[in-house]
């Protein structure tokens, strides 16, 4: 699979390249792609053009209920934040922010679970 981002060759089984660390994404034609990225609701579910620590953050976020990855989210949102700022071209800050909130509130309660549990 040739990566959509720096277009070296990565074996198949790469989920992220090996040579910039970009998630890789299977090619999609130009019109089905287009047609995704002017749907917000596909974008949402297919992250296509997204930085990957956003997609990390989300995911990590609807697991932050889990509570023991909650941190992990908070951490996630806080680092895909970040990237987003220094990367303007790159989408997916809803995703970040949702982890970082629910990562937030899932290590506040966590805290309280292990001061006064
Ligand atoms: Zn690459």
């Amino acid at each position: 699979m040739v990566c959509r981002n720096c277009g070296s060759d990565n074996p198949n089984t790469n989920f992220f390249c090996h040579s910039c660390k970009r998630i890789l994404q299977p090619a999609l034609p130009e019109s089905a792609q287009e047609r995704m990225e002017s749907d917000p609701a596909m974008r949402f579910l297919l992250p296509v053009g997204r930085s990957g620590l956003a997609i990390a953050a989300g995911y990590a976020g609807l697991f932050a209920v889990t509570l023991i990855l909650a941190p992990v989210a908070l951490i996630l949102g806080i680092l895909a934040l970040r990237d987003l700022r220094r990367h303007p071209d790159k989408i997916g800050k809803g995703r970040a922010t949702f982890g970082l909130v629910m990562g937030l509130l899932g290590s506040v309660f966590l805290a309280l679970l292990i001061i006064y549990g």
